[in-house]
């Protein structure tokens, strides 16, 4: 069946009114479908969706699931809507298909697909990827978890198109016959074990992204994510391995301090590592695999090396925001889980202050010990997480609970001396203060610029 017979005519229940919700909708209708969107918001949140669905003759409802959405020849959920809904349960018992957002805008689309998913790095690697194949003139498009939702582009391309589209394991839950002809799995950690019974699980979930595949396909691996390795993936695709050691076996690898890629088995270099400005070990990896993939697509060397020169990451990822009175502070209010942590600490030589906590995920803050001794002079805690993290950490560093963000950033900012940063690295979820991770980053600024005004530490500079 091709997509305008899977959706014209086809009656078609959107779970969730969020950005990807509305944005499949709006696909729907556009191809001839009847679309029906529930959410169990309360109207006053839904504001902007409603406006826009309305608009367009779009049918919803807000606040609760009627039995509406049993009427619809399939559902189609959002990545953020629980799997253990009624109506969800409800719908699988009576057989009702159920898609994820992704699937439902890949039957439409024309294109190539490049698809990035992992527990981190996600967000960078897919906005490098953009960046390189704009830079070599190449017709792409950046969706998916990102911001932009694949089905706002499903329906305005055409074959050359590249969607490099960023995936969560939410939607990776319910595909059926997405299809990337490249896909990259970053790393493999624990993560969201709030929503898998396990870390097995939630590895298994990941996987599906090749599920798909074929044998002239690309799966991107980490050689360097022991989890990854001994995944023992199953694939019909080429696999191809991105290092950061000197292993010239790997697609993409370092050697001498340079990046090198392997094509026709010689290798080319790319670039000096010295000359990416994106920080860490873990930016390093996140830069190899976009040149992997880049060079599946045909981009030149000099091209990955050009946007790689200037390339400044994204906001909230380790984003410096500041420098009060010699202290620098770091934003990296997107370290939702436990290992970012441990690769932000990684991404240090100097001495620092950590803030960290919020809403637990079920990471272990204990493993932030191995790459804090020597490293961390003191641990403010914040959130629901306060006493996980002081339990965890607190015999081997000065844990300090704070009552806000703010109060955090001052109560770091008495202790640090010139020299020394302060690190927002939460590794947890933030609704348990924030509307989410932007919000928070947003009040991590905040903050930082408010101290431009205190009078207790001379030489105030804010750049
Ligand atoms: P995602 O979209 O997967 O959440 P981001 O690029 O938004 O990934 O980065 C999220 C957090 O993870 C940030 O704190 C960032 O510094 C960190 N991070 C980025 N890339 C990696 C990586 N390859 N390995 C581990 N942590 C990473």
């Amino acid at each position: 069946m091709n997509a305008k017979q899977k959706i014209d005519g086809r009656k078609i229940g959107i779970i969730g009114m969020a950005r990807s919700g509305t944005a499949c909708a709006l696909l729907a209708k556009r191809m001839g479908g009847e679309p029906f969107v529930s959410d169990s918001a309360a109207d006053n949140k839904l504001t902007e969706a409603m406006a826009s669905l309305a608009a367009n003759n779009i049918v919803f409802e807000t606040g609760g699931h009627s039995d509406k959405l049993m009427n619809c020849d399939y559902l189609v959920v959002s990545p953020g809507v629980p799997a253990d809904l009624e109506i969800i349960k409800n719908a699988e018992g009576s057989g009702i298909p159920i898609f994820s957002e992704i699937e439902f805008a890949s039957w439409v689309f024309e294109g190539k697909i490049c698809a990035v998913t992992g527990s981190n790095g996600k967000t960078t690697t897919t906005t490098l990827i953009g960046e390189i194949l704009n830079a070599a003139r190449l017709k792409s498009e950046v969706c998916g978890n990102i911001g932009k939702p694949f089905s706002d582009i499903a329906d305005s391309s055409d074959t050359d198109t590249i969607a490099v589209v960023e995936i969560s394991s939410f939607q990776l839950e319910r595909i059926e016959e997405f299809h990337p002809q490249i896909a990259l799995i970053l790393n493999m950690t624990p993560d969201h074990l709030d929503r898998y019974e396990n870390f097995e699980e939630y590895k298994q979930m990941k996987q599906r992204v090749t599920e798909n595949q074929i044998a002239t396909d690309r799966l991107i691996l980490n050689q360097d994510d022991k989890e990854s390795r001994a995944a023992n993936i199953k694939t019909k695709a080429d696999i191809q391995f991105f290092t950061t050691t000197a292993d010239d076996g790997a697609k993409c690898f370092v050697k001498n301090n340079k990046i090198f890629l392997n094509k026709d088995s010689s290798p080319e270099e790319v670039i000096s590592v010295s000359d990416i400005l994106i920080p860490g070990p873990h930016n390093l990896q996140n830069a190899l695999a976009a040149v992997a993939a880049a060079s599946f697509l045909g981009v030149k060397p000099e091209t990955m090396a050009a946007v790689l020169k200037t390339f400044r990451g994204v906001e909230h990822r380790l984003e410096p925001v500041g420098r009060v009175a010699g202290i620098s502070f770091v934003n990296d209010s997107k370290a939702t889980n436990v290992d970012s942590v441990c690769w932000a600490l990684k991404s240090f030589e100097q001495p620092l202050y950590l803030i960290v906590g919020g809403r637990d995920k079920g990471g272990k803050f204990e493993s932030i010990a191995d790459y804090a001794r020597g490293k961390i002079k003191g641990i403010i805690a914040i959130g629901e997480a306060k006493e996980l993290i002081f339990d965890a950490l607190g015999h081997d560093f000065q844990v300090q609970p704070a009552d806000s963000l703010e109060i955090a950033v001052k109560l770091a900012f008495e202790l640090a001396i010139p020299g020394e940063v302060v690190l927002l690295s939460p590794g947890c979820a933030s609704f348990d203060m924030f509307e989410d991770y932007e919000h928070r980053g947003q009040a991590f600024k905040k903050a930082v610029a408010s101290l431009k005004n205190g009078k207790e530490k001379d030489e105030t500079v804010l750049s």
